[in-house]
């Protein structure tokens, strides 16, 4: 199985990695996230670039203990949606023992043990 992204997801990534991630806004503030070319919730078509706070707060989580192939070496592991005011974020918690519901978390860029791909990945605030 492989992942295949397009250019908006890989710039977006990288975007992020330099502390510069964006969710996209329609002209009515709904956000979403890259790559899209349409509002999810209205189909606008007339999405902005809105920089991110430097932190969100974490909304809900969970721990993998038997992961799928492309994170095998990674497990166990936690994956975290994190509330970025206009986008919710999914990703990777690390560095925290006991995750709470409502802590602030920074967004950044990291490996992924199996392979070779960026993650995104959540820290404590
Ligand atoms: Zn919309």
């Amino acid at each position: 199985m492989s992942e295949q992204h397009d250019e908006g997801y890989d710039e977006w990534i990288d975007a992020i990695d330099r502390g510069e991630g964006y969710a996209l806004e329609c002209s009515n503030g709904h956000g979403s996230l890259p790559p899209r070319r349409l509002c999810p919730e209205c189909g606008d078509a007339d999405l902005e670039k809105r920089a991110l706070p430097d932190s969100g707060t974490l909304d809900t989580y969970t721990t993998i203990h038997v992961a799928t192939p492309a994170f095998t070496e990674d497990a166990p592991y936690t994956v975290a949606i994190a509330d970025f005011g206009l986008a919710r974020l999914t990703g990777q918690l690390r560095g925290v023992e006991d995750p709470e519901v409502g802590m602030r978390l920074a967004v950044g860029v990291e490996e992924r043990k199996t392979e070779d791909e960026p993650l995104l990945v959540f820290r404590p605030a």
